[in-house]
Formats: C-alpha cells, structure tokens, sequence
C-alpha cells in the first residue's frame, strides 16, 4: 500500500468526469489499497479517486463504522434536504454550506464484483452524495449556500 498526492482545488482532472471501471484487476485493487490509506492518513472520512488523479469510479468511505470500497456507485434514490458543513481533501483549511439529501439508496460493485446496495442516511449520505459528486467533477464548493 501507499499513500498517494491528494489532488487540490485547482487541478483540472478535479474538473473532469470518472469512467466505469471495466475489470476489477489488480491495478484497481492496488488503487482501493491506496485510497484508503491516502484516506485515513489525512484523516478523511471519504476519498474518490479523481482526488488521487485517476479517472475511475471508484470511491473509499469510513465515516468511522468501516471501510465501505464503492466501485461505480450509482445513487438510485434520494430523499430529504440537509444543510450541512461541509469539507474536503481537495480543498484543505476550508469548509462551507451545501445542501445534501438526508438518505441516498447506493448501487456499486464491491472489490469481488458483487452488487453490493447501501441505505445511506445522515453522514454517510452526506460522504456518499459528496464522493459520486467528485466522480462528476464536481466539488462541493459549487454547491455553496448563503445563509444570511
Ligand atoms: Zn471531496
């Protein structure tokens, strides 16, 4: 395992759309490895793998209950409408406003290739909607609300 460069705001692939991964092989097995130490070495609770430079959906999660890997997440369902603080690897030091579902309904592939469907609610929405958004290229910072 090793820890890769965590990609910063103003690097364009932040800025570029993720493709499906094809095959679970080794390199994407190594890539999972290294997320999650990236991760948890920079006390994150989320990583997807555009932040490490690679154009791939594939996402590491712990909010704190587990490692969950998410190879092509696709959210299926949402429901709710939270306003929540919010940060990110990618843009460090800051943190702002966004708004995000209160549950999410997440279909991905695990490292075997399973189907794996995750009811996500609270934080781990929160990860879950933040992470697939990175995949889109999009960063929470686009999403910031004013609040008078
Ligand atoms: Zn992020």
């Amino acid at each position: 395992m090793a820890i890769r460069t965590i990609r910063l705001k103003d690097d364009e692939i932040l800025r570029k759309k993720s493709r499906d991964v094809k095959e679970i092989n080794e390199r994407i097995l190594t890539l999972l490895d290294d997320m999650a130490e990236t991760m948890y070495n920079s006390e994150g609770v989320g990583l997807a793998a555009p932040q490490v430079g690679i154009l791939k959906k594939v996402v590491t999660i712990d909010i704190g209950e587990g490692l969950l890997e998410l190879i092509n997440p696709v959210i299926i369902e949402e429901k709710g409408e939270k306003v929540i603080e919010e940060a990110c690897l990618s843009v460090p030091g800051e943190s702002g406003k966004v708004l995000r579902p209160e549950y999410c309904k997440v279909e991905a592939l695990n490292r075997n290739g399973e189907k794996i469907v995750i009811e996500a609610k609270d934080l781990l929405a929160v990860a879950v909607s933040h992470e697939t958004d990175h995949l889109k290229g999009v960063l929470y910072i686009d999403k910031l609300i004013d609040e008078e």
